[in-house]
């Protein structure tokens, strides 16, 4: 990766304005998963090592953008942060104007604010640029580390990178290292796998993995529509319709590249009690679906797989949340862990499946950006990321 980081220029006793993700799941006002906040805290430890100030903003659900909403307050996240490091964190009212400031230009080396979620004003997802001002004033330097809304072009993503020199924190230096390896002087053979419902949210993931892998291995209903588009009768799955010809302009262009599943585990859709068949494609009975790749496609896609030396999944390959229609897609997650592969686990759906499966950990990086590395693999330059300082 060619952006500095917080550790390329001098930090030490300034007050630095971090963007986190803390989006983080809660109920009742108690963060129930600190994943998110766990993956900031070597950027925030480093923060604090050098004797700088630490104000943080994150987003938090999707607010009315009307001011604020006790909900949707970051205070629960700040709690959570409170504790795993071990000291105090200060809270914010708002996340701009006078009293604010005042809190952030008073914090001594070594303290942290946690602003109120940014989403509290309409101004943020706009990419406000006298909002973005407001928030950039705070600090005197610009640190994302927040991979997970790097796609997007917001006042605390984007905006403010303009106004003060931006870096990246360490999560955000690892997400893009990793993710960099698949788009960038891949290892080969380089395999990619892509699942997931719908064929059309990811076309153009599709296009650009396919200039860069030797395989490129599709699974989930994803797969339902290329099956389509070579003529099987898919019954009751879920097929793309409107998705079919630009499946066949793949197929056509990358027949030796792209590997299908050549059986399936079916259900009655309808009926979450019947009974589930093992079938070839080419079988599909009337009135099922298919929603889970069968034991002949895990074992063709095991043998790509197993000599793979880079290996980059973003999308399940089943109805894995249904036990009767995980195995595809946890047997696959079970290979990668014991392959000695480099493997690269796309965020969202993804990284539950992994984690699903117990094997999350021995994979080399499970993204925590299930939108942002999906349009990094697009091919796409990210909006949070664009805006800071190359090395
Ligand atoms: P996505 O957000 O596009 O990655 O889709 C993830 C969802 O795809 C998961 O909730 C899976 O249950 C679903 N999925 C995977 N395989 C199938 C399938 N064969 N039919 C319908 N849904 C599927």
């Amino acid at each position: 990766m060619n952006k500095k980081t917080v550790k390329d220029i001098g930090i030490k006793g300034k007050r630095v304005l971090m963007r986190v993700d803390f989006n983080v799941p809660m109920d009742k006002g108690i963060v129930t998963d600190d994943k998110r906040i766990r993956a900031s805290l070597p950027t925030i430890q480093y923060v604090l090592e050098q004797n700088a100030s630490l104000i943080l903003m994150s987003h938090l659900g999707r607010p009315k953008g009307a001011g604020f909403e006790p909900d949707l307050s970051l205070k629960p996240a700040a709690d959570a942060l409170s504790k795993l490091l071990n000291k105090p964190v200060k809270v914010a009212s708002d996340c701009i104007g006078p009293e604010v400031e005042s809190m952030a230009k008073g914090l001594k080396p070594g303290e942290v604010l946690m602003l109120e979620n940014v989403r509290f004003h309409k101004q943020e997802e706009k990419n406000d640029t006298e909002f973005a001002k407001k928030l950039a004033s705070l600090g005197e330097v610009y640190v994302n580390d927040a991979f997970g809304s790097a796609h997007r072009a917001h006042a605390s993503t984007e905006g403010v990178a303009k106004y003060l020199p931006a870096v990246s924190g360490f999560l955000m230096e690892q997400e893009l290292e990793y993710l960099s390896k698949a788009t960038m002087n891949p290892e080969r053979p380089y395999v990619a796998i892509l699942g997931g419902a719908k064929i059309s949210d990811k076309i153009a993931v599709i296009e650009n993995l396919l200039t860069k892998c030797d395989t490129l291995i599709v699974g989930g209903g994803m797969a339902n529509t290329f099956l389509a588009a070579k003529g099987y009768n898919m019954a009751e799955s879920l097929v793309e319709a409107s998705s079919i010809e630009t499946a066949k302009k793949i197929l056509d262009n990358s027949t030796e590249k792209l590997l299908l599943p050549v059986d399936g585990v079916v259900g009655n859709k309808s009926d979450a009690t019947a009974q589930t068949k093992v079938v070839d494609v080419d079988k599909v009975p009337a009135g099922y679906s298919m929603m889970d790749i069968g034991p002949k496609s895990i074992d063709k896609f095991s043998q790509v797989l197993k000599i793979a030396k880079l290996v980059v999944w973003n999308g399940p390959l089943g109805v894995f949340e249904d036990p009767r229609f995980s195995e595809g897609t946890f047997a696959i997650a079970r290979l990668l862990a014991s392959s000695g592969a480099t493997t690269v686990i796309g965020g969202g759906d993804s990284a539950s499946a992994v984690k699903k499966a117990g094997v999350a950990k021995q994979m080399s990086h499970v993204s925590t950006g299930g939108g942002a590395s999906l349009e990094f693999l697009e091919g796409k330059i990210l909006p949070g990321v664009a805006g800071l300082k190359d090395k």
